[in-house]
């Protein structure tokens, strides 16, 4: 069955419009290629211009009403996109790759965070302070900080966009988002939503093209403020670095190499578990996947045993399809990435024990498909063991101890998620107060968070200054303003 082609424009002052220069791009199924699934503008520094210009004349009004009224206006972006919550998670899957099942629960969140955000409108306020002296009163108040930036990426093409435009909004400011061109369907489906609900002309702006162009513009822009973006380490830095002469607020998430220690008196089916769903789940691509399973060896060769078995059993496939555990990479230079880092694993010396291979028979063979792939006998010092794949693809690595395994761990210069198997409490708890991430995860899987709780990682994983998600996203977006006020004169 052909699915219809989405026809998308970039969302700009209200309005849906072609790339100034009429450019286009296209996104295709990464499951099979030859499906067309959207023509999107592909716009430049122009369109990037334009839709900041925008949002600058939008800021006074949309930054002049009450967080309450702001945050109507989210809760009603909840319900219009749960009414289209189906179709929503087709697209999603059909744009991206990953299974229905993984997509209709990004979409979930995306839901979530606006009801969310809606219900903590009524709470965006400061503080009050006694003050030394009688009849005086010493508050604070938060403020929009204007015109704010976020870039995207393809991996959670409405969760992010979400957890980023709620609080933007909800805060007053005037917003210009970029998503990655890979995916950009539902961040176009949230301005639709928002639209609909009734959020002013200009308060969000939503231009499709690439970093180089776009991406640039919003990092360089004078009347850009603030920028938030997630993304690769690299991109980051260079976005980071343009930010910089301007002062203007950063807010950088990054890549992780996340690990999932597994100590000798962990329940090892458990341990399995946790770990074919963090290293597999979304095709390994997540940020806080577990790409690192550091295993105390008197259970290293039963943790292995059956956490092949395991990854030989998911059934690989195209994510539309029901029963199929998971889909594939999001693109055929992913997809490259993935294999590459597999036999540099091999040339460096660890062992292909599952998987490895490109799928291309049948049903595979118009789509990006990798088999679930483990590698062991891998060595803290091996590219495997420190760069982010963000794929399919996990590493084994045996140690003596504890110590050990913390310190494996802690020996990268990342530090996102990281999760530990263990029965025993005080390991657990030394390993939530010394192991260097941002999210840390006790008998449970490295992804996957609770949108009401800060997120965020330390060291190269980000720029640690904000954090996002939760009650705490809002400090990136608003300004906290001091007043005294004299009342005895
Ligand atoms: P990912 O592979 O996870 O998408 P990237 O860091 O390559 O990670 O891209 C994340 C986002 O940053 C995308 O929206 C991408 O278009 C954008 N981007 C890429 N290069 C630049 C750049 N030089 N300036 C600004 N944004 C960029």
């Amino acid at each position: 069955m052909a699915a219809t082609v989405l026809t998308s424009l970039n969302f700009i002052d209200g309005e849906w419009c072609p790339a100034q220069s009429g450019a286009t791009i296209q996104t295709y199924n990464p499951a099979d290629t030859r499906q067309l699934v959207a023509v999107y503008p592909l716009s430049d520094a122009a369109d990037a211009r334009t839709a900041i210009a925008v949002a600058v004349r939008a800021f006074p009004a949309w930054g002049g009403i009450t967080p309450v009224a702001r945050g109507r206006i989210l809760s009603r972006t909840a319900q219009i996109l749960e009414s289209r919550k189906g179709v929503l998670t087709e697209l999603l899957t059909r744009e991206e790759g990953k299974t229905l099942g993984e997509s209709g629960g990004e979409v979930q969140r995306a839901i979530d965070i606006f009801r969310f955000f809606g219900g903590l409108s009524y709470t965006v306020g400061g503080q009050t302070f006694p003050h030394d002296l009688p009849q005086n009163l010493l508050y604070t108040i938060r403020q929009p900080l204007g015109v704010v930036g976020l870039i995207t990426p393809w991996n959670f093409p409405i969760a992010i966009p979400a957890w980023k435009l709620a609080p933007a909004l909800l805060a007053g400011n005037a917003v210009v988002l970029k998503p990655a061109t890979q995916a950009p369907g539902m961040s176009l489906e949230l301005a639709r939503a928002l639209a609909e609900a009734g959020l002013p002309k200009g308060a969000l702006n939503v231009v499709v093209g690439e970093g180089r162009s776009v991406g640039h513009e919003l990092a360089t822009h004078p009347d850009v403020v603030a920028l938030s973006f997630t993304g690769s380490h690299a991109i980051g830095q260079v976005i980071y670095r343009q930010l910089a002469p301007r002062m203007a607020r950063a807010q950088m998430e990054m890549g992780g190499k996340n690990p999932t220690i597994v100590l000798a008196d962990a329940d090892l089916e458990l341990a399995v578990n946790l770990v074919i769903k963090a290293g597999f789940g979304l095709t390994g691509q997540a940020c806080t996947a577990t790409s690192r399973v550091i295993v105390e060896k008197p259970v290293l060769e039963p943790f292995l045993e059956r956490f092949v078995a395991r990854a030989r059993e998911l059934k690989v496939g195209n994510g539309l399809s029901p029963g199929v555990d998971m889909g594939p990479a999001v693109s055929q230079a992913q997809l490259e990435i993935d294999l590459d880092y597999i036999r540099i694993a091999q040339a460096e010396g660890a062992r292909l024990v599952c998987g490895g291979q490109r799928l291309t028979a049948g049903e595979f063979a118009h789509g990006h498909f990798l088999e679930p792939t483990v590698l062991r006998d891998v060595t803290p010092m091996m590219r495997i063991a420190r760069e982010e794949v963000f794929g399919p693809v996990v590493a084994v690595m045996g140690v003596d101890d504890f110590e050990a395994a913390l310190a494996v761990a802690n020996g990268v210069d990342v530090g996102l998620s990281a999760s530990i198997v263990t029965r025993d409490l005080k390991r657990a708890m030394v390993y939530a107060d010394r192991i260097e991430a941002g999210v840390v995860k006790i008998n449970q899987i490295s992804t996957g968070l609770a949108l009401q709780a800060p997120f965020g990682g330390v060291k190269k994983s980000s720029t640690d200054s904000f954090k996002e998600q939760g009650a705490a996203a809002l400090d990136f977006y608003t300004r906290i303003k001091t007043v005294y006020l004299d009342y005895s004169v």
